[in-house]
């Protein structure tokens, strides 16, 4: 009969306010890690949520049900987050280790994972990774990319290409383990393998004969080296066990990984049984509260989303990755791989759209002001004297006409249609229109009316003198003064008309 001894702790760690992480372990049962993602509390909702529902799932002992309840969690924590705005985006890595029995009888182990928690496993003096971790770095050591201790320092190392909640369906890889008395399993979030060597983790498996003793010593460790991140470890003694030491590690195949071959790390590839040929797992139940064994509590969330600490977007918490990154680039030209999803809070999408917004405006300024200050008009000013105006007569929007030009043309020189004609302020398209208003003007003064402006055009020749217009006033003028002898009229200051005026 395989039983256990674990121990394991979780650390918020030294950078971070809040404990995105979670732990379960369900003694000689089930055992496992999550690292949640996600801004406010969706980091800390993830990781709980995804154990919750994974311990109230586990409907028998065999890894098809093992992979099946973390189909279902992740159908759970992404109908939550689809639910619920204040967590979309969220997610969250597992690794679980759970007790199996196979189709002989015997118990073995089987282990699924998502995302870049790992499981290790110390056996002797060696400690070996069974997980692959689905993060960008790992990715790129396995195309050839880098090397993995370029990967140990890479600055997107945080960056993980699955994880659990981030969509509809998850991939999940699987194992088969045989349970070895004497075997000691490691389950840890990345707070622990980012800041301590495997050499020293391995020391540590080594000293301390406690699985809690080991747990805690790893996780001092860890915020010696920093702290950056939570930091949760389960370590897994296997106290009795039937199986031996050669007997082989199985991967059990992932839907899109069904070719295996030479892939995995220092295991042999032999799948037992694909858990995908199972029938799509039934709706989800309501999670019910598990038998959570000590140190099986949820912790908090935090303000940071993991993943992105170092990237340029990844200020407040929206989720780091996600979007499958292949594990296996066929036929690679030495294309790099498509960069992950960055959250889009601020993109160049949104940059575009607000810079064609401020061009739009203004543009339409631009014109607005053409349309009211590129016109001219005439109109008499103040002291009545014709002069030409920039803008338009109505103060188009806030823009009050300027005076461009005052004449010494006042309106007693003008005759009285002439003057009716500047009191209508006519638009004049351009400057020159405006000055060969001013100028037409000039042809229609009262006999007697000699102003500088009229003087000056005469002096260019272009116009007729002022004694000659003078002299053609009356033609129009004087008519209605001789016929009707209105006092009112021009003949009161027409030379030409005293004998009509002076018998009135
Ligand atoms: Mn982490």
């Amino acid at each position: 009969m395989t039983s256990f001894r674990a121990g394991a702790v979780t650390d918020t760690g030294r950078a971070r306010a809040v404990n995105q992480d979670s732990l379960l372990v369900i003694d000689d049962r089930l055992y496992a890690v999550a690292d949640g993602m996600g801004g406010h509390r969706g980091g800390e909702v993830a990781s709980a949520l995804a154990l919750e529902s994974l311990a109230g799932n586990l409907h028998e002992p065999s890894t098809r049900a093992l992979v099946a309840g973390v189909t279902t969690a992740n159908q759970v924590v992404h109908e939550r987050s689809s639910a619920d705005p204040e967590l979309r985006g969220m997610g969250t890595t597992l690794i679980a280790l759970a007790l199996i029995v196979g189709p002989d009888g015997d118990e073995r182990l089987a282990m699924a994972n998502v995302g870049d928690s790992r499981a290790y496993r110390y056996r002797g003096d060696h400690l070996e990774q069974i997980t692959e971790d689905h993060s960008l770095v790992e990715s790129l050591v396995r195309q050839g990319r880098i090397t993995p201790e370029e990967a140990a320092t890479h600055p997107q190392r945080n960056i993980i290409t699955r994880a659990l909640g981030v969509d509809p369906q998850v991939e999940v890889d699987a194992w088969e383990l045989p349970a070895v008395a004497g075997d000691r399993y490691l389950l840890c979030s990345d707070g622990l393998f980012n800041e301590v060597e495997s050499a020293t983790i391995a020391a540590t498996l080594q000293r301390h004969g406690d699985p809690t003793e080991a747990a805690h010593e790893l996780g001092r460790l860890a915020n010696e080296g920093g702290g950056r991140d939570n930091i949760t470890c389960v370590v897994v003694d296997v106290l009795d066990g039937s199986g031996r030491p050669d007997d082989e590690v199985a991967r059990v195949g992932t839907a899109s990984e069904p070719d295996l071959g030479g892939y995995g790390p220092a295991t042999t590839p032999m799948p037992v049984a694909s858990v995908f040929d199972a029938p799509a797992p039934p709706p989800v139940p309501p999670a019910r509260p598990a038998g959570v064994g000590p140190g099986g509590g949820h912790a908090a969330a935090g303000s940071s989303g993991r993943g992105l600490e170092e990237g340029p977007t990844g200020s407040d918490g929206a989720p780091a990755l996600i979007g499958a990154i292949p594990d296996h680039l066929p036929d690679d030209e030495g294309e790099p791989p498509p960069p992950p999803r960055r959250p889009r809070r601020f993109t160049w999408r949104v940059a575009v759209f607000v810079l064609a917004l401020i061009a739009l405006v203004g543009a339409v300024a631009g014109a607005l002001v053409y349309y009211g200050r590129n016109t001219y008009y005439v109109a008499f000013n103040g002291a009545e004297r014709v002069t030409i105006f920039r803008g338009r007569p109505d103060s188009f929007l806030l823009w009050d006409p300027t005076v461009e030009r005052v004449t010494t043309i006042s309106s007693a020189d003008l005759r009285d249609t002439a003057v009716a004609d500047v009191a209508a302020q006519p638009d004049q398209p351009t400057l020159a229109d405006a000055e060969g208003f001013v100028a037409n003007l000039c042809d229609r003064l009262r006999s007697t009316a000699t102003p500088a402006e009229c003087s000056a055009t005469a002096a260019t020749g272009d116009r007729p003198t002022t004694g000659t217009t003078a002299t053609t006033a009356p033609d129009g003028a004087g008519i209605p003064g001789s016929g009707g002898g209105a006092s009112g009229d021009s003949g009161t200051t027409g030379g030409p008309l005293p004998a009509n005026a002076a018998p009135a």
